[in-house]
């Protein structure tokens, strides 16, 4: 009895169909399946996907993470929101893509692919000749950027940062973009914004994230930060889950209100810190600290338990990001300290 009531519930569901790789939802449905990417001058892989079809008409709202496979809580995130998203409940669509760089994932390496040494959060739009990174990100752009009409970006600090959770609010000189992402970052809830210039173009060659191309094709995108250095702490991981929620209910994909920030700290240029030199690294700030210029952040000694240097912050700030493990190398970030700005649209 319970079985043939399902199959007449889905029988009276009239919207269409919603296809991203071998997942095809029904409308009132989820489906999981693959973005398939064949080998090329490397080797395959399978990019895991929930299509989370609502039952009554709304946007397409894409969830990604995973690009870094070591940032644990922006996965679990969206593997949770996966399994809490109700399609009964929700209007409009959610594509779930939580683990974009399984290789990463899989052999614990942080920062790239290690099928190609690719940072897989600089290579959009992709192509599909390219290597791994290459083909994975053109999959996404085709199958995912290009179906949605707003897009999260999930990140925190990897295996090796230390990092405060916060969002990006993205300045791309296009007033509409710019007040629909605001609205967006202001309902994901986090209270530290960083001011991202996306005015200025990327130079031939240069690095081109998911967010920024998504912004490109007029898609509302912006990225968020939380966890760090290997943790899946449940504080990190709900404020991931609750700020989509949110964002969510201020798109009216959900029923109820949104809960927005009400008076973020706005976060402008960021200064990097960089290692001139290899050695050992003793950090003596935590993350969201206040810092003035000249500030000693850490120090840096040999092999030998030497002090080779002090690490002063360039600016005055908040910190943002700091090595979390004792490893440096010359050219590795310190240290990234973000500016106060003033409210960009106030
Ligand atoms: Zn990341």
């Amino acid at each position: 009895m319970i079985r043939r009531f399902l199959l007449a519930t889905i029988a009276l569901a009239s919207g269409a169909d919603f296809t991203v790789g071998t997942a095809t939802a029904p409308s009132g449905r989820k489906a999981t399946g693959f973005i398939q990417v064949a080998a090329g001058s490397d080797a395959a892989t399978n990019v895991p996907v929930i299509v989370v079809n609502g039952s009554k008409p709304g946007p397409v709202l894409a969830l990604v993470s995973g690009s870094h496979g070591t940032e644990y809580a922006s996965i679990l995130a969206v593997e949770k929101l996966a399994q809490v998203a109700d399609p009964a409940s929700i209007s409009g669509t959610v594509i779930l893509v939580p683990l974009v760089n399984v290789a990463s994932f899989q052999e614990k390496v942080p920062h790239l692919n290690p099928v190609d040494r690719k940072n897989m959060n600089r290579f959009y739009p992709g192509k599909p000749d390219g290597t791994q990174t290459d083909r994975v990100s053109y999959a996404i752009t085709k199958q995912v950027v290009e179906k949605c009409d707003y897009l999260l970006d999930y990140h925190g600090g990897d295996l090796d940062e230390n990092l405060r959770k916060y969002a990006y609010w993205p300045d791309t000189g296009n007033a509409k973009l710019g007040a629909a992402a605001r609205s967006v970052v202001l309902a994901f809830g986090l209270d530290h914004i960083i001011i991202q210039n996306m005015k200025s173009p990327v130079p031939p060659g240069g690095p081109i994230t998911l967010t920024r191309h998504a912004l490109s094709l007029g898609k509302v995108a912006l990225a968020v930060e939380a966890g760090h250095a290997g943790t899946t702490n449940a504080e990190d991981i709900d404020a991931l889950v609750n700020g989509t929620l949110s964002v969510m209910r201020e798109l009216k994909m959900l029923p109820g209100e949104a809960h927005r920030v009400e008076h973020p700290l706005w976060l402008g240029r960021i200064a990097t810190v960089s290692s001139d030199q290899d050695g050992i690294f003793y950090p003596r700030v935590v993350p969201e600290a206040y810092v003035t210029q000249g500030q000693i952040i850490g120090h840096i000694t040999n092999y030998f338990g030497e002090k080779i240097r002090d690490v002063a912050s360039p600016v005055t700030g908040v910190v943002a990001y700091i090595g979390a493990v004792p490893s440096m190398k010359k050219g590795d970030t310190v240290a990234n300290i973000a500016e106060i700005a003033q409210d960009p649209q106030p």
